[in-house]
């Protein structure tokens, strides 16, 4: 699919590029390359934020009234595919991505005055306390208790897989106010400062041996009743407002396309003893022309949701299909790379990652020396930790569920 861009919409497209020409330093471009999982180093990612807040950039997607940019679908698909196109490091998306956009359709004005502004430079890193041992696909089930006592609620329990809970100071909970009939009924939307006496964090290793998740345990952790998001008891809304958002307010196909075209670079570049290479392989280029029909269309219904979301609309269902979708061709795109990649893709290297570890029971050589293209140095830990995708946001099975639901009428 060729999308046909504007003078205004070139103009644009040139603007970002050479803003990207002028902050994005080497150095970050290769540590954005780097990365193993979905998420840059906590510092890379906080020093460009502040570089993109600078600019008024750091939320594309928000009003321009609480500093936003204001822009078209067409400008943020532009921005969004410069950025991948550039290697530019990705932001930690839970303030700018999930409680950023909840605050601004269901805060009050003193929350959004409170919040946003802080969201935006960073000095809020927040993390998303849903799920709990026994309550993940099973959300409404949870039990983290919220008590009514006068001015605050006091908290206990225990959230899991909390992405960042290591490094953030806020944390946006579902919490159970009370024991309805209807599960959901009973459920708060609740903000956390993580520096509240009673909250212990402990982390989750990743299958690649990084910590990037975490356990929370809240041991009566007394919060204002004015940190509540939406009524008491409502937060159901709330909740599910917010996932629209976290499957589907971000721009996702650029990222795909930008692999897809290193993986064929890749393909392209290596010959092995016998001088073949991979873009001679006739299964493996079918393999990818097969991705990259799918992502294209894929990216045909991600500018159909722009164009919804920049007319003021909340993703709705269908950020379900992009989350499934777009997490299934991720995971076939880590396959590709990894197959690229041949005897390179088994080194077990961790010190040539972002963030690279820390890894358990590894010492690096002293020299800090790694074998293989630059390429293959994150191929086995992206393809172990994208395994993940199709069960963070939610499961894919559980995605398949709501389409079925209300996009099928099934
Ligand atoms: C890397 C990572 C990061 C995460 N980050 C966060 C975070 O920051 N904050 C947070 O709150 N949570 C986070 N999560 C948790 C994530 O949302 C849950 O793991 C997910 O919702 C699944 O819940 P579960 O692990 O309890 O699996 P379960 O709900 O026990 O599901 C087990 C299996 O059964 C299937 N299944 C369950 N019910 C159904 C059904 N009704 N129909 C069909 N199949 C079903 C599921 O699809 C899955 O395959 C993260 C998870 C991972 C792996």
């Amino acid at each position: 699919m060729q999308v046909r861009w504007s003078q205004d919409e070139l103009a644009f497209r040139d603007e970002v590029r050479a803003f990207l020409a002028a902050e994005l330093t080497p150095s970050m471009r290769r540590d954005a390359r780097r990365m193993t999982s979905v998420y840059a180093p906590h510092e890379l990612s906080m020093a460009w934020q502040a570089i993109l807040n600078a600019r008024g950039w750091a939320a594309p997607a928000w009003p321009v009234e609480h500093g936003g940019c204001g822009w078209s679908a067409a400008q943020r698909y532009i921005f969004a595919s410069e950025f991948a196109a550039a290697d530019a490091p990705s932001l930690s998306p839970m303030g700018i991505g999930m409680c950023g956009p909840v605050l601004i359709g269901h805060g009050t004005a003193a929350q959004k005055a409170h919040y946003l502004p802080r969201i935006l430079t960073g000095e809020h890193l927040w993390c998303q306390g849903y799920s709990e041992p026994a309550s993940g696909s099973d959300l409404a089930s949870l039990q983290m208790s919220a008590v009514d006592d006068g001015e605050d609620l006091v908290c206990s329990g225990h959230k899991l897989w909390t992405t960042h809970a290591n490094v953030a100071n806020w944390i946006f909970c579902l919490v159970r106010t009370s024991h309805e009939a209807i599960r959901q009924q009973g459920i708060t939307f609740l903000l956390i400062d993580m520096t509240t006496p009673g909250i212990e964090v402990r982390p989750i290793l990743m299958l690649s041996g990084e910590h990037i998740q975490n356990d929370v345990f809240f041991t009566d952790v007394r919060v204002p009743k004015a940190n509540v998001v939406g009524r008491i008891g409502e937060g159901w809304t709330v909740a599910k407002y917010l996932m629209e958002f976290e499957r589907g307010g971000g721009v996702s196909t650029p990222g795909l396309k930008a692999r897809l075209g290193r993986i064929r670079a890749m393909a392209a570049a290596e010959a092995d003893d016998a001088g073949g290479r991979l873009s001679d392989d006739r299964g493996f280029m079918a393999r990818l022309a097969a991705l990259s029909v799918e992502i294209d269309a894929l990216e045909a219904v991600e500018l159909q949701i722009l164009a919804s979301l920049s007319a003021g609309d909340a993703p709705g269902a269908k950020s379900s299909m992009m989350k499934t979708v777009g997490t299934e061709l991720s995971q076939r795109l880590t396959e590709l790379a990894l197959e690229a990649s041949g005897a390179y893709g088994a080194a077990y290297q961790p010190h040539a990652t972002c963030p690279g570890g820390p890894t358990p029971n590894f010492r690096p050589p002293s020299d800090q020396g790694y074998v293989g293209p630059d390429h293959s140095l994150t191929a086995a830990s992206k393809y172990l930790n994208d395994r993940a995708g199709s069960i963070y946001a939610g499961t894919n099975e559980i995605q398949r569920n709501i389409i079925a639901k209300a996009v099928l009428g099934l």
